[in-house]
């Protein structure tokens, strides 16, 4: 997947924002630790480039391993349970399901070991054929990539429905420690 890991992240986030205000956190860190989890499994490109030489698949690194997001997000579950700054169990756990997403969206067609560490071999709901040159032509031509587009679509509409604005003033006070936030409370920002 291309360039629908981020606008799922982002529609992800924005499902489950009013419940992270009501709970004092702010809607500009929610959203991006939701996007930022989102995109966190292809950080490996750089090891796969930089580093590995291109010589094994970067899905085959433990950033694509299904379990570590899970169990990612299992930790964040059983944080949020000790009642202990629980604002930032919500944040961290946005960041984990998000990048829980990037394997459900890399195994449509990106091969992701959903058994791995312990068995690596790929599996991915559909198959591209090497058709193109370069790569990446396949992927773009193929019918899944329209999915992409959705997704897309999806969360610019959701943009422009509520716009959330991205305020400079929120970076600096990530979580709220009092009560309710008021629901419009990013039209003040
Ligand atoms: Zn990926």
């Amino acid at each position: 997947m291309f360039i629908g890991h981020i606008p799922a992240g982002y529609l992800t986030a924005k499902a489950l924002q009013r419940k992270a205000r009501e709970r004092g956190i702010s809607s500009t860190h929610f959203i991006f630790a939701g996007v930022a989890g989102a995109i966190a499994p292809d950080i490996d490109l750089l090891y796969f480039y930089l580093l590995d030489g291109r010589a094994h698949h970067h899905h085959t690194y433990a950033t694509h391993f299904p379990v570590v997001w899970a169990s990612a997000f299992l930790a964040c579950a059983m944080w949020w349970l000790t009642g202990k700054a629980r604002q930032w169990a919500l944040l961290a756990g946005i960041f984990a399901l998000g990048g829980f997403g990037h394997m459900l969206l890399d195994s449509v067609v990106g091969d992701i070991a959903w058994g791995a560490p312990w068995d690596m071999r790929l599996f991915s709901l559909f198959e591209v054929r090497a058709a193109y040159r370069p790569w990446w032509l396949n992927f773009i031509l193929n019918w899944s990539f329209a999915l992409e587009i959705l997704l897309t679509a999806a969360a610019v509409i959701v943009w422009r429905r509520r716009p959330h604005r991205l305020s400079p003033r929120a970076w600096h006070k990530p979580v709220r420690w009092s009560a309710r936030i008021p629901d419009n409370s990013w039209r003040s920002q």
